[in-house]
């Protein structure tokens, strides 16, 4: 199945169990299996296995915790380390706030490595 990078907000607002009502064994793997095991921010992940290793999906607090997020399924999304990094404890309201912030940062650093990086690359 082909997964699209765009936003799904209803996804995420259509369930609100808790971590106490999802099934039992490994705890993230409910959240990676409605995310279809790719980023919700950048859609990182993939159906080959190297590629699914390098994303290294967590699974993101829309909401931090530290600004008062709940483990709620709602406030929860799958996330590559890479923009899990780049979000960090931003205090955002939505998963659309959320998703702009992650691509801004990314762009930055996108840029930064363009300037920085690939012209050594290319010595
Ligand atoms: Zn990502």
């Amino acid at each position: 199945m082909k997964l699209s990078n765009e936003i799904q907000p209803e996804i995420i607002s259509a369930s609100s169990r808790d971590v106490a009502s999802r099934p039992s064994g490994y705890p993230n793997q409910y959240i990676f299996e409605r995310d279809r095991f790719r980023c919700r921010y950048c859609g990182a992940g993939s159906d080959r296995f190297e590629a699914w290793m390098i994303a290294s999906l967590t699974v993101d607090h829309v909401r931090p915790q530290c600004d008062g997020g709940s483990d709620e399924d709602r406030n929860l999304v799958t996330a590559c380390r890479a923009c899990n990094s780049y979000k960090g404890s931003a205090k955002v309201e939505t998963f659309d706030e959320a998703k702009a912030l992650v691509m801004e940062r990314r762009e930055r650093a996108r840029l930064w490595w363009g300037r920085h990086v690939q012209p050594i690359l290319r010595l």
